[in-house]
């Protein structure tokens, strides 16, 4: 959609990557995506692949095994996956560890939490979750009631997390926990626990209208016993670590979306250009070509907007309103987008066969995920001063 032209921020020597990226989904991930979909999960070896193609660790450090890039990388990662050819669970199995997961550790970790998570996590051999969501605290973050009492030489943690990408097989859990008795936003410190450590128990995997290769699991703790060199950043600071990894998580989640939308646009014009009704083809109806084009529209905005946020939080500018209006625009488009093209399609839209009916279930999900649409627009209107 770009017409050949590089849109900033990008620059040419991100090209490559991209193109990488692309051959990696056409060929490893697509022949095999409706299965994994089927069995609702895809093999944990598609980590270690990724690790040896260096996505994992794309923005990290190469001295932790990265490929010291930047976030325009892992951006671009995340935007041709979700391009076409991996479904939205793959892309959220991947991205739960790889960007979502492993950025707190690498951020306010130390050496040693470095070595611990990162160093194997970048090659894919131990797989991160995040853990905020609880079963009485999803938009009100605050609420959090997983309970970490300071003991001599760690801590000990009772509770349980819901709605967890990667809950059932992850290694280990970046698990927000509340470090002190008052209830609010100043008791949450972050804990890394490991699924190993006894106490610690995947209570379910959730099923879900879409995402159906990612696992969601359910989790719970019972008197687990985490070391003090487990305590991510400042005791008491969690919060803070929750709304700069949700800035990210949403400025993924808008790039992710408008890779998504021009998947879709290239299928809806695909399969309208090769079917025919009435003796012609439906690409030539004015109605089809409207609609195309009026998604075509939809998805340059969401990209300007999402570009120009993308290059405002690499400069380092504080983006909130931007990253929050983002991710309230896209997601929404996206469904729209999902929708227009299973109409396009008629009945075969609806069917398994072109995959567009995944596109529209996976889609729903970005207007709830990673704060709702309604704590975005909270948000927004709070920076407007309302
Ligand atoms: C497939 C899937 C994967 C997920 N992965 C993860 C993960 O890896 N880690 C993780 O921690 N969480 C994860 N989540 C949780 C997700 O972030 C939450 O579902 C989301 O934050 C919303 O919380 P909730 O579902 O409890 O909804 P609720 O907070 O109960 O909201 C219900 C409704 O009330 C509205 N509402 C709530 N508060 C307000 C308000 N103040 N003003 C106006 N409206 C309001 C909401 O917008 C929504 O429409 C995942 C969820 C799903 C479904």
């Amino acid at each position: 959609m770009d017409q050949g032209r590089i849109p900033p921020p990008f620059e040419e020597h991100h090209s490559e990557l991209r193109e990488s990226v692309r051959r990696f989904v056409v060929n490893e991930i697509e022949p095999h995506v409706a299965e994994w979909e089927e069995r609702r999960e895809f093999p944990r070896e598609l980590y270690e692949r990724c690790g040896e193609l260096g996505f994992l660790g794309l923005k990290f450090p190469t001295e932790y095994g990265g490929q010291g890039g930047t976030h325009l990388d892992d951006a671009i990662w995340v935007e041709e996956l979700s391009r076409r050819g991996a479904s939205g669970g793959v892309a959220a199995g991947l991205n739960a560890h790889a960007s979502i997961a492993m950025p707190p550790v690498f951020e306010f970790g130390d050496e040693w939490q470095r070595q611990r998570w990162i160093v194997p996590g970048v090659r894919g051999e131990k797989i991160g979750a995040l853990g905020i969501t609880e079963p009485g605290a999803g938009s009100d973050v605050a609420n959090i009631r997983t309970r970490a009492v300071k003991v001599d030489g760690g801590w000990v943690v009772n509770g349980s997390k819901t709605f967890i990408t990667n809950g059932v097989r992850a290694d280990f859990l970046v698990c927000a926990c509340r470090t002190t008795e008052e209830g609010g936003h100043g008791g949450i410190s972050f804990l890394v626990l490991e699924s190993d450590m006894p106490g610690y128990e995947v209570t379910g995997k959730l099923e879900k209208l879409g995402w159906h290769s990612s696992d969601t699991g359910e989790l719970s703790f019972t008197d687990v016993e985490v070391p003090d060199e487990h305590l991510l950043g400042e005791e008491n600071g969690g919060f803070g670590l929750i709304m700069a990894n949700f800035a990210w998580e949403r400025l993924l989640m808008a790039i992710g979306a408008v890779g998504a939308m021009d998947g879709l646009i290239d299928k809806a014009i695909a399969y309208s250009s090769e079917r025919e009704a009435f003796g012609r083809s439906v690409s030539s109806f004015q109605v089809t070509r409207h609609k195309i084009a009026e998604m075509a529209t939809t998805t340059a905005a969401s990209r300007a907007l999402t570009y120009d946020t993308l290059r405002r939080f690499v400069e380092g500018e504080d983006v909130t309103r931007e990253v929050s209006m983002a991710k309230l625009m896209t997601q929404r488009a996206l469904v729209d987008i999902a929708d227009q093209t299973v109409q396009i399609f008629g009945g075969w839209g609806y069917m398994r066969e072109y995959g567009v009916e995944r596109d529209l279930r996976d889609a729903r999900l970005g207007p709830i995920g990673g704060g709702t649409d309604e704590i975005m627009k909270e948000i927004i209107s709070k920076t407007m001063g309302l």
